[in-house]
């Protein structure tokens, strides 16, 4: 389904002016810095992302809405056993131009000033940066990441059983957002 794959570097500003969403799940494995703090496989653990930009045409700037689901296996710092981490994150993210728009922005409100990280010594808007939306949402996972994971309650007993790893995927909405998103597009 390469209709479904997540890009990876936007234009935020063309991309809100085209009603950009996403849904949809992606591998947890493409999230390295998780991963890296993750243990044992990886592999069957899915992140389930919903998200929009849209533009602010008061504020000039691009809002970046998205919800987060996920979970990471980690080792429990008390019994060693492996504990499943939820990562389950709401971002709400104005994505401005230049430094002299955040004043206008709530004093609580998340942004980054585009192309900040890049050399621009210009001073010029830069209405071409690219973001790269994996690596926002991954900030944000990261600072879920307990320090020292451990179990509620540890008892070595439950592990997930064939049965609900299979009605995980069932449960699934990856078709019909995918199919809602294709309508928004268009
Ligand atoms: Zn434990």
């Amino acid at each position: 389904m390469s209709a479904n794959t997540f890009p990876a570097q936007i234009e935020p500003f063309k991309w809100a002016e085209q009603g950009f969403t996403w849904s949809g799940t992606l591998p947890l494995s493409r999230f390295a810095r998780i991963t890296r703090e993750a243990v044992g496989s990886v592999e069957d653990q899915r992140v389930q992302i919903n998200c929009k930009l849209s533009m602010d045409a008061y504020l000039r700037l691009v809002w970046f809405d998205a919800e987060v689901s996920a979970q990471a296996p980690m080792e429990c710092q008390r019994c060693l056993d492996t504990v499943h981490i939820p990562l389950d994150l709401k971002m709400h993210l104005a994505l401005v131009e230049n430094e002299s728009l955040i004043e206008r922005l709530d004093e609580d409100a998340d942004f980054i000033v585009l192309g900040e990280n890049e050399s621009s010594t210009k001073g010029s808007i830069d209405h071409n940066a690219v973001v790269d939306l994996l690596a926002l949402i991954e900030d944000e996972l990261l600072l879920l990441v307990p320090l020292s994971p451990r179990h509620d309650v540890c008892q070595h007993k439950h592990q997930p059983t064939e049965q609900d790893v299979a009605e995980e995927k069932r449960d699934n909405p990856f078709d019909v957002l995918a199919s809602l998103k294709g309508k928004l597009n268009s």
